[in-house]
C-alpha cells in the first residue's frame, strides 16, 4: 500500500505537469504527427537529411511561429497550421525551416525541449486531474512548472541569410515535384497584414525578415518551375482541414469551437470538431453518436477509432473502448501512441492477461519512445498491478528521468537497484541512471533548488 501511495504521489505530478504547461506546451497526438510527418519527411530527404532523425514538437501556441533548434529539432506552433489557407503553404513553411536546418542556422533551445518531457496527450484526456485537485504539492508543482516557461533564444536571421534559405526551399519543393507558390502566397498574405494592418506583427516575421525584395525574389524563382501549377491533392486538403477542427476543437473553450463550427456547417471537420467540443464538455453521449456516425463513413480512420474508443474509456467503459483502441494499433500499428492509449485501456479492466497485453504494448511504445513518461507511469501502473514492485521502482526512476526531476529518478533507481539481482540488465538500468544522474550537474542545482524552499 506505500508503493501505492508513491505512485499516486507521482501521478499528480506528472498530471499537473501535463495541465501547467496546457497553455504553451508541447503538444502529442498519432493523427496530427502523422500527418506533418508524412508532409515533411521528403522535404527532410530532399534535404539531404535523415528523415527519421528529425524531431517535429507541435507547440500549443496560437501565434503564428515556426523554428529550428540544436539537434535537429522543429518546432511548430499551433498557429502555424491554423493559418495556413493550403498544405502547400504549410509544407512551404516546412521546406524554409528544413533550410535553415539543413545550413546549419540553428537556435539555441533548452527551454523548448524541457516543454517537450511534459506533452499534453491530446487524445489521453485529463480527467483524472478533477480527482487531484487540492492536493497539497499541487500549487508547487504549478509554479516551478511555471517558471520554466521561458522562451526560446531565436536565431535572428539576416535578410540575406532568408533569401538563400527561400532558395533552398524552393529547391526541396521542386526535388519533391511541389509547387513554391504556397510559401508565396504565406509571405504575400501576411506581408499585407503587416503592412497594412500596421500594428500586427508576426513572431515568424520577426526571426525571418520579410522584405519586397525577398519576396519577389522567391516569385521569380517558384514561377520558373516547371511544378509551379501543381495542386494540393484533395485528400491532403481534407488531412488539413482534420487537423484543424482537431486542434481548435482539443485547444480552445467548447464556445469557440461551436461558433467556428456552427450546426449548419456538415462537413466533416465540423462534424469532427463538434464532437470534440461536446466530449470536452463532458456531453459523452453527443459526442459518442457524432463519432460513431464518423466511423460509419470510415470505419477504417485509425483517429476516429481512437478518439472513439478515448470517449468510451473515459466515460468508464474501459471493456468497450478496447475494441477501438485495438482496431486503432491494426490500422496503424507503427503508431506509438495509439498503442499507448490501448495499453492504458488494458490496464483499466485490470484483468490478469489485459495487463500483461499493457506490458507488452507498453515495451514497444517505449522501444520506440525511450523518453515518453506518460507510457513509464503506465508500466509502473501495470507492474505494480503484478505485484513487480521492483520493476515499478525501476519504471518509476525511468519516468521521473523521462520527465527531468533527476532526484526522484536517483531515489527511485537506487531503491531499485537495491532489490535487483546484481547483472541483470535491469539492475544494469538501475545502475546506469544513478551514474549519469550523479554525473549531471542538474541534479545539484535541483537538490539546492529543493532545499530552499
Ligand atoms: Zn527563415
Amino acid at each position: 500500500m506505500r508503493l501505492f501511495g508513491v505512485l499516486f504521489a507521482l501521478l499528480i505530478t506528472s498530471v499537473l505537469s501535463t495541465s501547467s504547461s496546457w497553455a504553451q506546451g508541447i503538444i502529442r497526438d498519432a493523427e496530427i504527427e502523422s500527418v506533418i510527418r508524412e508532409w515533411s519527411d521528403p522535404i527532410f530527404k530532399a534535404a539531404g537529411l535523415n528523415a527519421s532523425d528529425v524531431n517535429i514538437h507541435v507547440i500549443n501556441d496560437g501565434s503564428m511561429n515556426a523554428f529550428v533548434t540544436r539537434g535537429q529539432n522543429m518546432f511548430l506552433h499551433t498557429g502555424i497550421i491554423l493559418n495556413a489557407e493550403t498544405p502547400n503553404e504549410l509544407i512551404g513553411v516546412i521546406a524554409h525551416e528544413t533550410g535553415h536546418m539543413a545550413g546549419g542556422h540553428l537556435a539555441r533551445s533548452d527551454d523548448a525541449l524541457k516543454k517537450a518531457a511534459r506533452p499534453m496527450l491530446l487524445t489521453m484526456g485529463l480527467g483524472i486531474l478533477a480527482a487531484v485537485a487540492g492536493a497539497p504539492d499541487a500549487a508547487a508543482v504549478i509554479m516551478s512548472s511555471a517558471q520554466k516557461n521561458g522562451t526560446v533564444t531565436f536565431f535572428a536571421y539576416t535578410r540575406v541569410l532568408e533569401a538563400s534559405t527561400d532558395q533552398a526551399a524552393e529547391n526541396y519543393m521542386e526535388a519533391t515535384g511541389q509547387s513554391g507558390r504556397g510559401l508565396l502566397r504565406f509571405f504575400q498574405r501576411f506581408r499585407y497584414n503587416e503592412v497594412f494592418s500596421g500594428a500586427t506583427r508576426y513572431p515568424y516575421f520577426l526571426s525571418h525578415p520579410l522584405s519586397s525584395e525577398r519576396i519577389s525574389a522567391l516569385e521569380t524563382r517558384v514561377e520558373a518551375s516547371p511544378f509551379k501549377d501543381v495542386k494540393d491533392s484533395a485528400e491532403d486538403i481534407a488531412k488539413l482541414n482534420m487537423m484543424k477542427a482537431k486542434i481548435i476543437g482539443f485547444l480552445n473553450p467548447p464556445e469557440t469551437t461551436f461558433s467556428l463550427y456552427p450546426e449548419t456547417d456538415t462537413t466533416k471537420p465540423a462534424r469532427y470538431a463538434r464532437a470534440v467540443a461536446n466530449y470536452q464538455i463532458a456531453s459523452t453521449k453527443t459526442a459518442l453518436k457524432q463519432m460513431r456516425a464518423l466511423l460509419e463513413e470510415e470505419p477504417e480512420n485509425p483517429y476516429f477509432n481512437e478518439f472513439y474508443g478515448q470517449i468510451l474509456f473515459e466515460s468508464g467503459q474501459a471493456q468497450k473502448a478496447l475494441r477501438y483502441h485495438s482496431r486503432a494499433v491494426e490500422l496503424r500499428p507503427d503508431s506509438p501512441l495509439l498503442r499507448l492509449n490501448l495499453a492504458q485501456a488494458l490496464i483499466a479492466t485490470d484483468t490478469p492477461e489485459n495487463i500483461s497485453l499493457a506490458v507488452g504494448e507498453l515495451k514497444k511504445v517505449l522501444a520506440r519512445e525511450h523518453d515518453n513518461g506518460f507510457a513509464w507511469y503506465q508500466l509502473s501502473v501495470a507492474y505494480e498491478r503484478q505485484g513487480k514492485i521492483t520493476l515499478a521502482k525501476l519504471a518509476t526512476a525511468e519516468q521521473a528521468y523521462a520527465m527531468g526531476d533527476y532526484l526522484r529518478a536517483r531515489s527511485f533507481a537506487q531503491r531499485a537497484l537495491i532489490e535487483l539481482p546484481q547483472g541483470t540488465p535491469e539492475w544494469r538500468r538501475a545502475n546506469d541512471i544513478t551514474l549519469v544522474i550523479a554525473a549531471d550537474p542538474r541534479i545539484r542545482k535541483q537538490a539546492a533548488q529543493r532545499r530552499r524552499h
